[in-house]
């Protein structure tokens, strides 16, 4: 089975709205054509603008995170009904930084996941190790176990609308790439729990990015594993060159 390569930015706290404006204005012109997905996700205050500079474009918008609850007195938080109303069609959840300087767990990645699922939003589930845990012997078990929570409650027809994201922690942000053998690896693993999950067909039609300091240099080589669909970019996606490049690896 064919899964589309999607190339999704993470743009994290980066980008007021006029420099979001601008930036997108020229992504799109320098992807235009492109035959991967493009995905960009930024952050609330910069969705309205991204949505309008996106519109006709073969760039999709999504959120970074959101609540669970529907609505009510959670001072600060942003609800996926607010997310829809604007058009927003995917949403990053339970990316490593949420849950190590927000108290994300297992649990809010979980209820998360439904809620998107809930309301039609594609969930962009992260999921990875750190180094302690990788130098512990102890990364598929780790994986296995984020995404058994994750997608606990998911059914067989809407486990293939998530789209997981392998994130090792020890490879955001920091310049180290996971080899192209070690990020495919874990993929695989990944992939072998929604089989064992949800049956081979589930398992061949979700797709299951790569992040970590994905970049121009190594990203052809990455998407083109046999277990990675694409990547999830963080540092990368904000410079229009650099992203163009990865959305055509
Ligand atoms: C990320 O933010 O999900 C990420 C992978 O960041 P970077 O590409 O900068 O490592």
């Amino acid at each position: 089975m064919s899964r589309r390569v999607l190339a999704a930015g993470n743009w994290k706290m980066n980008k007021t709205h006029s420099q979001a404006a601008e930036f997108i204005k020229e992504l799109a012109l320098s992807v235009k054509g492109a035959k991967n997905e493009i995905l960009i996700c930024v952050p609330f205050t910069n969705l309205e603008t991204a949505l309008r500079e996106t519109e006709g474009t073969n760039i999709s918008v999504g959120a970074e995170n959101m609540d669970y609850h529907d609505s009510g007195a959670y001072t600060g938080e942003i609800s996926a009904d607010m997310l829809v109303d604007l058009g927003v069609k995917y949403i990053i959840i339970g990316h490593s930084e949420r849950r190590e300087y927000y108290a994300e767990s297992d649990k809010t990645v979980n209820l998360k996941v439904l809620k998107a699922l809930e309301k039609d939003i594609v969930p962009v589930l992260c999921c990875g190790e750190s180094l302690e845990q990788r130098e512990d012997g102890i990364t598929a078990e780790w994986v296995r176990m984020q995404i058994k929570i994750a997608l606990k409650g998911v059914s067989k027809e809407d486990v293939t609308k998530v789209v997981i994201a392998y994130e090792p922690i020890w490879a955001i942000g920091t310049g180290k790439t996971a080899t192209n053998e070690q990020a495919n690896e874990v993929c695989a693993v990944i992939r072998d729990c929604i089989k064992e999950l949800y049956g081979e067909d589930a398992a061949e039609a979700t797709r299951i990015l790569y992040g970590g300091s994905v970049n121009a240099g190594n990203a052809k080589e990455l998407f083109s594993m046999s277990d990675i669909d694409g990547g999830l970019v963080g540092g990368a996606s904000l410079k229009v060159a650099e992203f163009t490049t990865i959305v055509n690896a």
